[in-house]
């Protein structure tokens, strides 16, 4: 059975000290409770030792929000996925739309990054969806294809295992505009079907594909009750340690 997984991703928000206390509320609500999913907080970089020594990582995960496509060296202002890996990190998200649209990162970027982030036992949540032109001009299945194979195939039916999927369609993140269950369902089902193509049934029955894109406690047990739906990653709504919950409690 795939992993059902809520992640959060804080983007660029809070201070230390606010993202320490966010970190410990949310660590303080799964106290004596067993959610129905993994849960997963990603933060900012200058966040994350302070982060995992206040929470209990059997039940809530820690992941950086990018890390850089080079293992060490000379890259000035870079963090690197072995950097993350040691602050305690288990998770880091990559091919994030905003690192796309604003800091140009291409499918050979992120296939770098992908690999650097398994060499650190990092798992990748890897990101992918459509821009609003291409949901309208009806090229959104191939345009989700191609990133998905531009980057991740060529991993062995082993590493791409350890892949966990977030379909985001851009037009949806941060706009309060959330895809319907319906087209959430239709995207993960075609998603699929391309993993079983290429890596086969088993390893397509096992990766968790997650949805990003305005999710919110009000939405999320729709979205979630789609066979294909293993979860989200949230952005606004898991700024407040009521609303996040209010998610993973959807399901
Ligand atoms: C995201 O940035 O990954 C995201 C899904 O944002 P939001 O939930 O705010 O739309």
């Amino acid at each position: 059975m795939r992993k059902k997984i809520v992640a959060g991703n804080w983007k660029m928000n809070t201070n230390l000290q606010e993202g320490v206390a966010l970190a410990e509320k949310v660590n303080e609500a799964l106290k004596g409770v067993t959610p129905n999913c993994d849960v997963v907080i990603a933060v900012p970089f200058t966040h994350l030792a302070s982060v995992n020594a206040v929470i209990d990582s059997a039940k809530l995960g820690l992941g950086a929000e990018n890390c850089a496509d080079k293992k060490s060296g000379a890259y000035t202002g870079e963090v690197s996925a072995s950097m993350v890996a040691s602050t305690g990190a288990t998770y880091v998200i990559l091919g994030h739309s905003e690192r796309r649209q604003y800091y140009g990162e291409t499918s050979a970027i992120l296939k770098e990054k992908v690999g650097l982030a398994l060499e650190n036992n990092l798992t990748p949540i890897f990101c992918i969806g459509e821009v609003l032109e291409e949901r309208e001009n009806g090229t959104y299945f191939d345009v989700v294809k191609a990133q998905i194979e531009e980057a991740l195939f060529e991993l062995s039916a082993e590493d791409f295992g350890k892949i966990i999927l977030a379909y985001e369609p851009v037009w949806a993140i941060g706009t309060g505009k959330t895809a319907t269950d319906d087209q959430a369902e239709e995207m993960h089902a075609f998603i699929r079907e391309i993993l079983a193509a290429k890596y086969g049934e088993a390893v397509a029955e096992e990766t968790s594909i997650l949805y990003g894109g305005s999710c919110k406690p009000s939405n999320a047990a729709q979205l979630f009750a789609k066979p294909n739906v293993d979860g989200g990653l949230i952005g606004g709504a898991s700024l407040e340690a009521e609303s996040f919950m209010g998610i993973v409690n959807a399901f």
